[in-house]
C-alpha cells in the first residue's frame, strides 16, 4: 500500500514539473517579442526575420536566419535533390538541378553554396515572394517556378528577321572563322550589344581572355566567339535533319535563331552538346558564370537549358 502511495506521489510531482515546463515553453513560444532570446529557432520568429523588406535595423541579419535548424534540414534535402530530383523538360526526363546552380544563385541573389543553410534561407525568401511554401527546399514546385521565370524572359516574338535588320559579322567574331557569309548574319542591335559585352569581358582580367587589342578577342581565343547566330528556315531544317534525335529541347521548329537575336556563344567544352556531362563543364567556366552575372546588363537573357544560348531581348 505505502509503496503504491509513494509511486503516486512521484507521478504527481513528475506531472507538475512537466506542466510547469510546458507552460513555460508555451508562453515563450507565443511571445510577441521577436527578440526574445532562445526563440529564434521557433517557426514564427524565423519567418518574421525572413521578411527582408521590413528593413528593420533591430532584425537579425539573414546570416542569423541561416543558422536556423529548419534551414539545416532544408540544406540536407537540397544536397540530395540537386543531383537526384526527377523532373521533365522538353519531353525528356531530367535529373537534378545542379547544372543550373549559377542561374539559381543569380535568381536568389545569393553566393551561398547550394548545400548550405544560407542558400535554403535565400530560397525561402524567394519562395515567399512567389507565393510558394517557404520551406527552403528546392523541390519540384520551386524548380518548375524557376524554369517558368527563366523561360518567361526569353524572346516572345520569334518572327523571321527582315533582311534589312541583318548585318554580316566579320569571320573573326566566329568560333569557326571559315563559316560562310550567309551563316554569319546577326540582327543589327544584337551585334552591337554583343560587341559591347565582349569588350566588357575582355576588360575583366579575372577571365584571362586572350586579346588582339582593347576589347577585341584574339583569333586564338575561343571563349565568347559566336558559334551560331541568325538561321534561315532552310538551314534550321537541315540541322534538324542532321540531328533527328535532338528532341524538342534541342533544335526547335520555331527557333529563336530565326530572329537574328539569338547567339550561341562558346562557353567551354563541346560547344553545343546538351549532355549533362558536357553542360556540367560549361556551367563551371568563368566565362559562363560571368555571362550569368553580366549579360543581362547588355540586354541578353539566357536559355537556362543551353549554357551557350543567349537571346538579345532589348527592343
Ligand atoms: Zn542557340
Amino acid at each position: 500500500m505505502s509503496h503504491s502511495r509513494v509511486q503516486i506521489a512521484v507521478l504527481l510531482v513528475v506531472i507538475a514539473v512537466c506542466m510547469a515546463l510546458f507552460n513555460g515553453i508555451g508562453s515563450r513560444g507565443q511571445s510577441r517579442n521577436p527578440d526574445t532570446p532562445g526563440v529564434r529557432t521557433a517557426v514564427k520568429p524565423v519567418l518574421k526575420s525572413m521578411d527582408s523588406s521590413s528593413g528593420s535595423e533591430s532584425e537579425p541579419s539573414n546570416k542569423a536566419v541561416v543558422a536556423s535548424p529548419i534551414f539545416a534540414e532544408a540544406a540536407t534535402s537540397n544536397m540530395q535533390l540537386s543531383t537526384q530530383i526527377n523532373w521533365i523538360f522538353g519531353g525528356t526526363q531530367q535529373q537534378g538541378w545542379y547544372l543550373y546552380t549559377p542561374l539559381i544563385s543569380r535568381l536568389l541573389n545569393t553566393e551561398h553554396d547550394t548545400a548550405s543553410a544560407g542558400f535554403a534561407g535565400a530560397l525561402s525568401q524567394w519562395q515567399e515572394k512567389c507565393g510558394l511554401n517557404p520551406n527552403g527546399v528546392l523541390d519540384e514546385e520551386s524548380l518548375y517556378a524557376m524554369v517558368s521565370d527563366w523561360q518567361g524572359r526569353r524572346i516572345k516574338d520569334r518572327s523571321y528577321a527582315e533582311p534589312g535588320q541583318l548585318i554580316t559579322a566579320p569571320a573573326s567574331d566566329f568560333y569557326d572563322p571559315s563559316r560562310p557569309d550567309e551563316l554569319r548574319q546577326v540582327q543589327r542591335e544584337t551585334y552591337r550589344a554583343y560587341k559591347a559585352m565582349v569588350a566588357a569581358a575582355a576588360a575583366d582580367p579575372s577571365l584571362g581572355l586572350d586579346l588582339a587589342g582593347p576589347g577585341e578577342l584574339s583569333p586564338a581565343e575561343k571563349y565568347l566567339k559566336i558559334i551560331s547566330a541568325f538561321r534561315s528556315h532552310e538551314y534550321q531544317e537541315r540541322l534538324r535533319r542532321e540531328s533527328p534525335n535532338a528532341g524538342s529541347a534541342g533544335l526547335a521548329v520555331n527557333s529563336p535563331h530565326f530572329t537574328g537575336r539569338a547567339l550561341d556563344l562558346y562557353v567551354g567544352a563541346d560547344p553545343v552538346d546538351t549532355r549533362d556531362s558536357n553542360r556540367a563543364i560549361q556551367v563551371k567556366t568563368h566565362v559562363y558564370q560571368w555571362l550569368v552575372k553580366n549579360a543581362e546588363s547588355f540586354g541578353f537573357q539566357p536559355y537556362f537549358y543551353e549554357p551557350w544560348h543567349w537571346e538579345y531581348v532589348k527592343k
